[in-house]
């Protein structure tokens, strides 16, 4: 095969792509029947092109919620191929000179927290994070101390071990047998109240169900809580007021580490560098992923207190660190993409912008609400935020999957992409969600809400 010619000839690819590429997340069969698979082949600020040369407004960030800065930064591209021209890559053994510089950057925005383990994906940091509350359970509580307690529609990675902390039925099922040692806690959405509680109640009632799986469980065997600051796949599900100050006491009581994944939230994506920030909570563990260099290196990392840090200090014993690697942790192209891209959020005013332009587009979906009875509810903080469909305000049943997938379709054709939740509990994967890059201004967020309201009216009527 001519791979020149390959390369350069559109219909090719998709057939190439057709034949032997494995789409993530994807039904696959619609491809055997004449739908081609989608190529992505530029992208500039929000916009990307696809293979076709169509235009599409980008309201999800690279589809997963991840190019937090936006598509064609020469910056960091020309950063990331500096860095690895000079010095590609070296085991984690080593430092670097990208890997220690962005260290700093990232432990300046987050008081309290110490020390920078790298890795490559959300899942591999939540592992990490993981294995060092099992590691440290062995060291001081004879192993007993191990379990770690999720929560209901959380995800936290892909990994058969972060699907056992992960609370979506839709990503979980057919995976199992599980890894043990992992207990779920109850959701905390609101508009979903369990028990019919609102406000102040909900909160009390969110933070005993909690308290009481501690209890059942035994606080002596329980070593993290590991919950995302807003809930991103499962319905971005925005806790109730209180909420995360009750989870911080609660923790505090019964000796338990926080673990806070940051994977989506992190990064500016509701208006301060991390979620738990809006919430003024101090967590033990955080990790973080995609927007951590906005696509354009593979990085994550486990960030952790000196606390915790210390007690991997042992020497002593044989088995007195953490002996845990990632290979490409080492590689110098994540740090040297980060930093750039920290220095964007910041000298841009993105979180900012964030804020400011979260605020616009949670008022248009409003205004949307108020025009079509399908919306239920709209949640969300900065630029991330979800509407979610019902086919009756009273009874709050869900919209079913096709309608959604409907919607998400119509929008497609119109050149604007949207997501949609996942399934999280059984029929639960009824809302829409935005998480543009955060540079989005009024004008994309009216372009992309325009196309929601025709979708819906098309779809719903
Ligand atoms: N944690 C959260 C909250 C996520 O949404 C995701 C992915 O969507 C992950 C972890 C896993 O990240 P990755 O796909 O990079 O392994």
């Amino acid at each position: 095969m001519d791979l020149h010619a390959l390369t350069n000839d559109p219909e090719g690819i998709v057939e190439a792509d057709r034949a032997h590429v494995w789409h993530h997340l994807l039904q696959h069969k619609p491809h055997d029947h004449g739908v081609d698979p989608r190529i992505i082949v530029e992208g500039k600020g929000l916009k990307v092109w696809d293979i076709k040369g169509k235009e599409h407004i980008d309201s999800v960030s690279g589809g997963v919620w991840t190019v937090n800065v936006g598509y064609g930064r020469e910056r960091i591209a020309r950063a990331v191929g500096d860095q690895l021209t000079k010095m590609c890559f070296f085991g984690g053994t080593a430092g670097t000179i990208p890997g220690a510089t962005f260290s700093q950057m990232l432990i300046d925005k987050m008081p309290g927290l110490d020390r920078v383990y790298f890795a490559n994906s959300g899942s591999e940091a939540n592992e990490k994070g993981f294995k060092m509350v099992r590691q440290i359970s062995h060291k001081h509580h004879g192993g007993k101390k191990s379990k770690i307690l999720y929560r209901e529609r959380d995800y936290h990675g892909t990994t058969i071990t972060c699907l056992s902390a992960g609370g979506q039925e839709e990503r979980n099922a057919q995976y199992g047998p599980y890894t043990p040692g992992f207990v779920s806690v109850p959701h905390c959405l609101e508009y979903r109240s369990q028990d019919g509680s609102n406000g102040e109640a909900y909160t009390a009632a969110s933070l005993k169900a909690i308290e009481d799986v501690i209890l059942r469980e035994g606080a002596d065997t329980i070593g993290s809580l590991c919950l995302e600051p807003i809930t991103a796949g499962g319905g971005i599900i925005t806790p109730p007021v209180g909420y995360w100050d009750g989870v911080q006491a609660l923790c505090k009581k019964y000796n338990i580490l926080l673990h806070i994944d940051e994977v989506v939230c992190g990064l500016g994506r509701t208006g301060t560098w991390f979620g738990y920030q809006q919430f003024g909570v101090q967590p033990d563990i955080v990790t973080m992923a995609k927007g951590v260099a906005s696509g354009y290196a593979a990085i994550s990392c486990c960030v952790t207190t000196n606390a915790v840090f210390e007690q991997f200090k042992d020497d002593t014993d044989k088995l007195g660190y953490f002996r845990d690697i990632s290979t490409f942790g080492g590689c110098t192209a994540g740090p040297a993409a980060a930093i750039e891209n920290m220095h964007i959020i910041q000298e841009e005013g993105l979180l900012e912008n964030s804020t400011t332009m979260g605020e616009h587009l949670k008022a248009n979906l409003h205004a949307l609400m108020e025009k079509h009875r399908w919306i239920g509810d709209v949640r969300g903080k900065g630029l991330f935020a979800g509407a979610e469909l019902v086919m009756d305000r009273d009874s709050k049943e869900p919209v079913d999957e096709k309608t959604v997938a409907a919607i998400v379709g119509d929008c497609m054709k119109q050149g604007v992409i949207i997501g949609a939740t996942n399934r999280s509990l059984p029929g639960f994967n009824n809302t829409l969600l935005f998480a543009p890059a955060l540079i989005a201004t009024k004008d994309d967020l009216d372009h992309i809400t325009d196309a929601v309201d025709q979708a819906i009216t098309r779809v719903l009527g």
